[in-house]
């Protein structure tokens, strides 16, 4: 996960490591060489399998990504809405008869290229072979095919990181909450408690915030983050423990902070203060 800090998409790296123990351990080091085999290792769903699938081992397994998804609706002028689970086997299908058995490989290649190159989101009508047979291109419908439904709205979130501090210790825990699972982070409180003194410091005497930072915005896919870093000296080593017990968190020194993997808003954080 430290190696991996910085880049996002983290179920990716537990994924591949998931995986990788299980070819190796279940699987004896035999990597599958089928989609039905594909589709069972972590982090594989239906397109990944099927292009493996196709393109290393010649199954005839058709891609389904969303330069298909568009090529296939404005060719065919379908008009069900590609975001939505249940139609994807409706396009599969279609695909299913149009897929040549003797090279799936080239086949899913061709399909995923063209609609990334000639029928992109903005297509080349002009340069397409398919002018003639194009339900959008002869209906004017290149900008209304394919049906996507709106995305998720983008939500927004306040997060105030507390770093607690004794003489050279810290406290961290590691997150076992679905966004950065497996990351380490400081005592927070979420939700927009901005301007507010956390709970726990006014209990301990000895604990004051020496430091805050500006509020920071931090992009995910679905959520906007406003973070704050507060940084708190407690001044005797019993409440310090204290407060560990009452977070139920740990107790790290400052070589172990900056060892483990944290989430990229901490990590940018530590860097800017020369922690
Ligand atoms: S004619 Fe235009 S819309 Fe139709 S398949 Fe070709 S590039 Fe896509």
């Amino acid at each position: 996960m430290k190696t991996w800090e910085g880049l996002g998409y983290y179920s990716r790296a537990r994924n591949l490591h998931a995986t990788a123990r299980y070819v190796s351990e279940e699987l004896k080091g035999k990597f599958p060489n089928s989609y039905s085999g594909l589709i069972k290792l972590k982090g594989v769903g239906p397109y990944t399998a099927a292009a493996i699938a196709s393109i290393c081992f010649n199954e005839v397994t058709p891609v389904l990504d969303g330069n298909v998804f568009r090529f296939i609706a404005r060719h065919f002028g379908l008009e069900k809405d590609i975001a939505e689970a249940k139609n994807r086997k409706f396009f599969i299908e279609i695909l299913e008869d149009l897929i040549d058995h003797d090279q799936p490989d080239l086949f899913n290649q061709a399909m995923m290229e063209f609609g990334a190159t000639v029928c992109a989101p903005k297509p080349i009508c002009a340069e397409c072979v398919f002018r003639t047979s194009c339900f959008a291109y002869e209906n004017d419908k290149q900008t209304v095919l394919p049906v996507k439904s709106k995305k998720v709205k983008v939500k927004e979130q306040f997060i105030d990181y507390y770093i607690a501090q004794f003489d050279s210790l810290f406290l961290m825990k590691r997150r076992s909450e679905n966004i950065w699972h497996g990351l380490y982070e400081f005592p927070s409180i979420i939700a927009g408690q901005t301007g507010t003194t956390n709970p726990w410091i006014k209990k301990y005497q000895s604990a004051k915030i020496t430091q805050s930072s500006e509020s920071i915005k931090h992009l995910l896919t679905h959520r906007r983050l406003w973070v704050r870093f507060h940084h708190v000296a407690v001044n005797s080593e019993e409440e310090f423990h204290e407060l560990a017990k009452e977070l139920n968190f740990n107790i790290y020194s400052r070589e172990e902070v900056l060892s483990l993997p944290v989430p990229k808003v901490i990590s940018n954080h530590l860097q800017r203060i020369s922690f």
